[in-house]
């Protein structure tokens, strides 16, 4: 066979099996050319799926009427002339390929008015074969493109599109996606003529809260901090839900770099590292975020549908991410203002049982004593506590946002009144937190310190574990542990961490042992630092059944309000609840 030059009909086929995979794809391309054009209010209508029709509507400048043969011509392109504009895309579209590619597999529509002109034009083409002149339409200034019949030519690809619901829905997450990055545009969609979102344009602080509270929920709105971050010409703003809302799939992750949803290795990386301590493993966190940075430093030229890019420095860019949204999550402290749990938006807490979450381990039931830890933890607060509780009659509306204790319920709960009702603390889940934050405190700092145990404990193991003992004995130190191993299959426990030094110290070694040995190689083991130190923080909080001294329940929620991510416990679960005293009066039918 000798080499030939591929038909125009041919080319624009084999570019549409790259950008146009579904209905879905037609409206991302369709909507992103409204957006370039500038257009305020888009209006979507779409019959059956898109297999039918997908018609998109917009009020941007228009196009030329000497232009439109170019528009839906390969390779030709408004957005960009030269290399140097490429190295700086400011446009979603700059490839030329979309409408081409789109009208070599479906019969396209394209009228247009444009801005300054008292005509408009319609030019048509029926999969790959372009009317021969353009004809005058009415039409206002703007333009619609319609799409009928998709891959009506190419049987092989219509096979592959699923039911109409199942493409609408991909759609719709489109339209969705786009809602999020445009909140001065208005946007329509409706399917088989009925109106599915009408989401108004508006760009001030409510107009965007509505929006997102429209595309993600009320709940995700309510549970969720707000961040806008900034440093070397580089901006993070916008919305992380709260761990409690943690989902289990991630589906609600929304990233944008600079207006355009990506999905990004080193985004998702920093992402997950930075929700590593505060989420179970297993839960995806919950997201709109916007990432907003010179677009020199990112190249957008990657994928032909441009869901991937490639940024510059990407260590830089990595690190602000991680850097911004670890220290918005590290700000998750109990305050006055916020309950964080996400429950309460569905159901009132006590008319619904709280149905055991899946997916997370149970903390209950293990019986291990730290009386002596906290009756040290006792004595340092007993005087801070006391004083706070004398000064509380006169001071009641100042009391602390988790008030002070009354009582403990079945060893579990602790029972509080603050200013606006009751509180009911998680109090192995509240230590559990406040243990590894001094745990990582202090490994960060001065070193963990060592305890000796009066008695050495000795405990039995098996080989693998005692090669592990000895390979990893100075990271053990570090740790806080002195370990020999006095025979094939036996330890000594010398020392343990002394923020814990009472603690089952034969459990707790056995644990880290397990965590040294999945971690695998020894080099890895400190990237795995926060893994350990809270399996040690875990072993070393307050269990249940535990009898608490009121100073040391008082002197626990303190310590929650001082500590960072206090708000929810290392699993990523709240450690506190508010009822307020409304909420109790609705309960007893009061005041009605
Ligand atoms: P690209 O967006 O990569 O430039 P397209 O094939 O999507 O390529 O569109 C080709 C050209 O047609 C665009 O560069 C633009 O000038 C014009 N165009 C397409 N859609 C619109 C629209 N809705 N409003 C105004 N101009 C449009
Ligand atoms: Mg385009």
């Amino acid at each position: 066979m000798r080499i030939q030059l591929l038909s125009t009909h041919l080319a624009n086929q084999i570019a549409a099996g790259e950008v146009v995979e579904r209905p879905s794809s037609v409206v991302k391309e369709l909507i992103e050319n409204s957006l370039d054009a500038g257009a305020s209010q888009i209006e979507i209508d779409i019959e059956r799926g898109g297999t039918a029709l997908i018609r998109i509507r917009d009020d941007g400048c228009g196009i030329h009427a000497d232009d439109l043969a170019l528009a839906i011509s390969r390779h030709a392109t408004s957005k960009i002339q030269s290399f140097e504009d490429l190295t700086q895309v400011k446009s979603l579209g700059f490839r030329g390929e979309a409408l081409p590619s789109i009208g070599s597999v479906s019969r396209l529509r394209l009228t247009s008015r444009y801005r300054d002109q008292d005509q408009a034009w319609l030019y048509s083409i029926d999969g790959g074969d372009i009317s021969p002149a353009p004809k005058p339409a009415a039409h206002p200034q703007g333009t619609t493109v319609e799409v009928r019949d998709l891959f009506f030519n190419t049987p092989a690809r219509r096979k592959f599109l699923r039911s109409e619901r199942t493409e609408f829905d991909h759609l719709e997450e489109v339209v969705r996606r786009i809602g999020l990055s445009r909140f001065d545009v208005g946007i329509v969609l409706r399917h088989n003529q009925r109106d599915v979102q009408q989401w108004r344009a508006g760009d001030d602080e409510t107009a965007r809260r509505r929006r997102v509270a429209a595309i993600c929920g009320n709940a995700f709105l309510d549970n969720a901090l707000e961040i806008e971050f900034e440093a070397n010409d580089m901006r993070l703003w916008g919305w992380v839900g709260l761990p409690a809302i943690a989902r289990g799939q991630a589906d609600m992750q929304y990233f944008y770099v600079n207006g355009r949803m990506v999905r990004d290795k080193i985004i998702a990386h920093a992402v997950r590292q930075a929700f590593q301590d505060v989420l179970f493993h297993g839960r995806h966190p919950a997201f709109v975020l916007f990432l907003d940075l010179p677009p020199s430093e990112v190249d957008v030229n990657v994928h032909p549908t441009k869901h991937e890019v490639r940024f510059r420095e990407g260590r830089l860019v990595h690190d602000f991410l991680f850097r911004s949204l670890h220290r918005a999550l590290a700000e998750t402290r109990p305050t006055a203002a916020a309950p964080i749990t996400a429950e309460r938006e569905t159901a009132p807490i006590f008319t619904t049982p709280r149905a055991p979450q899946a997916p997370m381990p149970t903390q209950a039931n293990f019986a291990l004593a730290v009386r002596e830890q906290l009756a040290d933890y006792g004595r340092l607060h007993q005087s801070e506590a006391d004083v706070a509780m004398l000064s509380m009659p006169e001071t009641e509306t100042e009391a602390p946002p988790l008030g002070y204790a009354l009582a403990q319920l079945h060893g579990i709960y602790i029972l509080a009144q603050n200013a606006t009702g009751l509180v009911l603390v998680d109090m192995h889940a509240a230590h559990e937190r406040i243990t590894y934050e001094r745990m990582k405190q202090s490994w960060e700092g001065e070193g963990i310190r060592m305890q000796p145990l009066l008695v050495p404990e000795s405990m039995a193991i098996t080989p693998r574990e005692a090669a592990l003992a000895e390979r990893h004995a100075d990271f053990l130190k570090e740790l806080g542990f002195e370990i020999d191993t006095v025979g094939p299959e036996t330890l000594l426990i010398r020392a343990v961490p002394a923020m814990l030094c009472h603690s089952e110290a034969k459990r707790l070694v056995a644990d880290v042992l397990t965590d040294l040995n999945s971690t695998g190689d020894s080099t890895r083991v400190k990237e795995h630092i926060n893994e350990i130190l809270g399996t040690i923080a875990c072993h070393g909080s307050v269990r249940a059944q535990r009898k608490l001294t009121v100073p040391e329940m008082n002197g626990l929620l303190r310590d929650m309000e001082r500590t960072e991510r206090g708000g929810q416990c290392n699993h990523g679960r709240p450690t506190w609840v508010p009822l307020s005293m409304t909420e109790l009066d609705k309960l007893f039918l009061r005041g009605r």
